[in-house]
């Protein structure tokens, strides 16, 4: 009998994975940053040279739309203590005003609002900077099939 519940456990742990995978399917945007869902329009994260995180947006169709009335603020939850990052528009960006905190494979938690009285919708992105072999984008916004 225990070799039966195991066995059924097994099972049922892999058919959980394997819809927790399905979930998280990670798409990329044109500047290789991380795809957000929101609402009917995209953000991309994406981590700059001097690593402020930018964020552009796009329409159902992927147009670029210059940011408009969204709001987003970012949680870095680095090993040394969570710190709030602000963004302001730069441009058709939304970019933060500080940089992330130093290290990285810690989990940034970026909160989007597509207006100021829209409801938030909170994305944790775990911040790997190196490049991935397989698809060229940084890790965090890597999508190969893994
Ligand atoms: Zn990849």
């Amino acid at each position: 009998m225990k070799t039966i519940s195991k066995i059924i456990t097994t099972a049922l742990l892999v058919a959980f994975t394997g819809s927790a995978l399905a979930d998280v399917t990670i798409k990329a945007g044109p500047r290789k940053g991380r795809l957000l869902e929101v609402d009917k329009e995209k953000a991309e994260f994406f981590v700059e040279k001097d690593r402020t995180i930018s964020i552009a947006f796009y329409d159902a169709e992927m147009k670029a739309q210059p940011a408009a009335a969204q709001v987003v603020s970012a949680t870095a939850e680095a090993p040394n203590g969570k710190t709030k990052l602000e963004f302001e528009k730069k441009g058709d960006l939304l970019v933060s005003k500080a940089p992330l905190p130093a290290g990285e494979h810690y989990t940034v938690v970026v909160q989007v609002k597509s207006g100021a009285d829209a409801k938030p919708k909170n994305f944790r992105i775990k911040l790997d900077l190196s490049t991935c072999a397989g698809c060229s984008n940084p890790e965090y916004a890597c999508t190969c099939d893994e």
